[in-house]
């Protein structure tokens, strides 16, 4: 294992990156996106060459996991092209969120391509609120996603729900059965104030995690694990079942104190916090004239430096963050 060298002024570690493969995505989620979203034109998008060599970098940093995300990646060309390069970088973990739309055909090359693990979102398994959240997306497709998934032999598959309320809060009990019958994980998250929308109105249709916990608890026993994974999420686990269940609760669980995590936006932005707008240039550094490894990775040591201790998450729904989930890359 290379030595952990990216620290901050907070002495936090960070050896894990979440890299945007694409601002673009076959969905529109009423939470994540505007329904008419401009997409960045192809010259200011990293290419998948510069994508892995920022890897390979952040590799020899001492980042070991990395999470490929979007917009949705697998709707980039070539991605399989990137997994496989990431692939042998010999990551502890190696992961991607996907929306589950092109699992169908993609889970199997994705497994062989090295990729370890998949997040896939699930809001609702009714057809017509899942086209209403996510605006295009068709449920089927989809579920038979996840089933691929399955069959691929992923095995630490986990679905992301974020709930609204009146949208998909009283689904909870049944996405918690799903989750039983397929033998995968679940986070429920409050829905962030990332980019402003018109659609509903956050500070009404947030469902706070204990609320969440609150209606599982009405037909089961939630049992924290006591194992903190590091992240963001907090899980528990039924007394009759392996599957966990996890919070992801920027609004009422600060975990800012343990993050170990950047991002880098697919225009090369490194994003220090999820919350903040703090941010590096490093497409400027990957296009200067000479690049080398050795700038590249100063560039990256220096950013820690603007690592903000906490993000602040106001729960009226006023935007604070100007940019979508899809740029952001969750
Ligand atoms: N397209 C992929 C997908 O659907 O999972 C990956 C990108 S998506 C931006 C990553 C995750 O961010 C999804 O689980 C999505 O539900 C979540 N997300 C997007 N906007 C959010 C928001 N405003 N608050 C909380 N979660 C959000």
């Amino acid at each position: 294992m290379p030595q952990a060298k990216l620290t901050d002024r907070f002495g936090r570690t960070v050896n894990y990156v979440r890299l945007s493969v694409t601002d673009r995505c076959d969905f529109r989620c009423v939470y994540c996106m505007a329904e008419d979203m401009t997409f960045l034109p192809r010259q200011q998008v990293l290419t998948l060459e510069e994508i892995a060599r920022l890897a390979r970098n952040f590799v020899a940093l001492g980042t070991e996991k990395i999470r490929l995300t979007g917009g949705e990646p697998l709707v980039r060309k070539d991605i399989l092209e990137l997994v496989r390069e990431v692939g042998t970088y010999g990551l502890r973990d190696f992961a991607m969120t996907t929306n589950g739309s092109q699992l169908p055909t993609m889970a199997e090359k994705l497994r062989k391509a090295g990729l370890h693990r998949l997040n896939i979102s699930l809001d609702s398994l009714d057809s017509e609120k899942f086209r209403s959240i996510t605006r295009t997306g068709n449920l089927q497709q989809v579920l038979d996603g996840i089933d691929a998934a399955r069959d691929a032999g992923f095995r630490g598959i986990k679905l992301n729900t974020v709930v609204m309320k009146g949208r998909n809060d009283e689904e909870i009990p049944e996405l918690i059965e799903f989750a039983r019958r397929k033998q995968v994980d679940i986070s429920f998250i409050e829905e962030m104030p990332l980019g402003e929308i018109s659609e509903h109105d956050r500070g009404l249709a947030l469902c706070t995690s204990e609320e969440v916990r609150d209606i599982i608890r009405q037909r089961h026993e939630l049992i924290p694990v006591a194992k903190d994974s590091g992240g963001p999420a907090r899980y528990y686990q039924m007394p009759d079942s392996d599957v966990r269940v996890g919070f992801i609760s920027p609004h009422s669980h600060n975990f800012c104190s343990t993050c170990n995590r950047v991002r880098v936006t697919v225009e090369g932005r490194l994003l220090l916090c999820l919350g903040n707008e703090h941010s590096v240039d490093l497409r400027r550094v990957l296009r200067g004239n000479p690049v080398t490894d050795d700038k590249l990775q100063q560039a990256i040591i220096d950013a820690m430096d603007l690592k903000p201790e906490r993000h602040h998450f106001s729960t009226n729904g006023d935007v604070q963050i100007l940019r979508f989930m899809n740029m952001t890359g969750g």
